[in-house]
């Protein structure tokens, strides 16, 4: 890979837009190979996007190997895109989330586009962050924003998690990093009334699911006495905030063992594990054999993995989708909640509620929309850039 041109405003290269309609002239920060004159340019340059007719549309990063060739992050010409606007960039992150959620010991710090720092994320559990990188401009500023991080948050440790199928997609190596300190697993977080220990060099994604935080409270609204199962459970989220809001018993299932052992060692944490009881199996068989036996749960919860990251799969990923949701709405008992989320940026808002109504259809129950939400507060978006906007939260009450 190429060193990053870290000047600004004056020596970045020229690239042109074809002719014709754009996403990028209204605003879009993508910009696909296709749409670009010419690219050869070096791995994670910086470059300013001209449109057919010379005008200035942004200036961004380059990818040499994303079908994302260029990510924009400013539309003032005057503005340099360097390392230090990364920085500037980063310091308005953090203080966007000490505002937002001030006490907190967990939170997504810098969610990406959301924050203007393309292919950047970093998650702090408690002293320690946990940062993904996927664009090859941020790996080259990363010893920049690892300093920005220490000077910000003093962390023990920054670990950079690297095993992402989209750093395969920019040429990014497939390995996990300490960038700064030394990491301790678990770090211990605490989330609405639950205590979590969180695998920051092992676990998934960034080892807890930071974007399901105000829906976990939000169905836990819901959840007062009772019965809940908690499908696609991982380390107890739902499940555990439901018990500490009054839940009579939670039974939770996962395909990762890992997982629940990290979740009942939560629940003993937190006090709440004589109402809570996990399975280790496939959801799809579990909730197969299950629905057999009828109504049993005032709550039912489904958080799958995406289904898809292709556009193609999106047929094939809806049918996974309408399976699980129809086995769980059979369970759910009169006057009972159905939580269902998606977190596949292809299935769109509409798609989703017209698989769960279908799904309502075909197990002969009425549902109500209570509630439609998305990511937390602290994943922040681009207006302009609906696929980051892929999580998909519904609360529903089932006659
Ligand atoms: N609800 C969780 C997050 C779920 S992430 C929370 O609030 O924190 C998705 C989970 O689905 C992961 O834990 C993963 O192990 C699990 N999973 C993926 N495929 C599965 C399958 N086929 N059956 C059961 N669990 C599966």
């Amino acid at each position: 890979m190429h060193a990053n041109n870290e000047s600004g405003a004056g020596d970045a290269a020229e690239l042109r837009l074809a002719p014709g309609r754009h996403r990028a002239a209204v605003g879009c920060p993508w910009i696909f190979r296709g749409e670009l004159l010419r690219h050869e340019v070096g791995a994670g340059s910086v470059v300013s996007v001209l449109d057919s007719t010379g005008r200035f549309v942004g200036r961004g990063i380059y990818s040499d190997q994303s079908q994302i060739a260029v990510r924009l992050m400013t539309t003032h010409r005057a503005e340099a895109v360097d390392a230090a606007l990364a920085v500037r960039r980063l310091e308005e992150a953090v203080a966007l989330r000490r505002r937002l959620y001030a006490g907190r010991d967990s939170v997504r710090l810098v969610n990406s586009e959301g924050d203007g720092l393309p292919g950047l994320v970093v998650d702090r559990y408690d002293t320690q962050l946990v940062v993904e990188v996927s664009s090859q401009t941020m790996a080259a500023w990363l010893p920049h924003l690892a300093d920005a991080l220490v000077r910000l948050m003093n962390p023990s440790a920054i670990v950079e998690r690297g095993r992402l199928s989209v750093r395969a997609h920019e040429g990014l190596p497939q390995e996990d990093r300490v960038l700064v300190g030394n990491p301790a697993s678990p770090a211990y977080v605490e989330e609405h009334g639950v205590t979590y220990g969180v695998d920051v060099t092992g676990g998934q994604k960034t080892g807890h699911f930071l974007d399901q935080y105000e829906n976990r409270a939000a169905a836990a609204r819901f959840a007062a006495g009772a019965r809940v199962l908690d499908v696609f459970s991982h380390t107890g989220g739902f499940g555990l905030t439901a018990l500490a809001a009054g839940a009579a018993s939670v039974l939770a299932v996962d395909s990762d063992e890992g997982a629940l052992e990290q979740a009942r060692a939560n629940a003993q944490r937190s006090g709440l594990a004589d109402r809570f009881v996990t399975v280790a199996q496939n959801a799809f068989d579990w909730l197969h054999a299950a629905s057999e036996r009828g109504p049993q749960y005032e709550q039912v919860v489904l958080d799958p993995p995406a289904f898809t990251r292709s556009a193609k799969a999106v047929a094939r990923a809806l049918r996974g989708y309408r399976e699980i949701n129809l086995r769980a709405l059979k369970l759910v008992v009169p006057g009972g909640t159905l939580v269902t989320s998606s977190c596949s940026y292809h299935v769109d808002r509409t798609q989703f509620l017209e698989m769960v109504g279908e799904a309502a259809r075909d197990a002969h129950r009425r549902v109500r929309v209570l509630e439609e939400r998305g990511a937390a507060l602290d994943h922040p978006t681009h207006p302009l850039l609906p696929e980051s906007r892929y999580l998909k939260c519904l609360i529903l009450q089932v006659e």
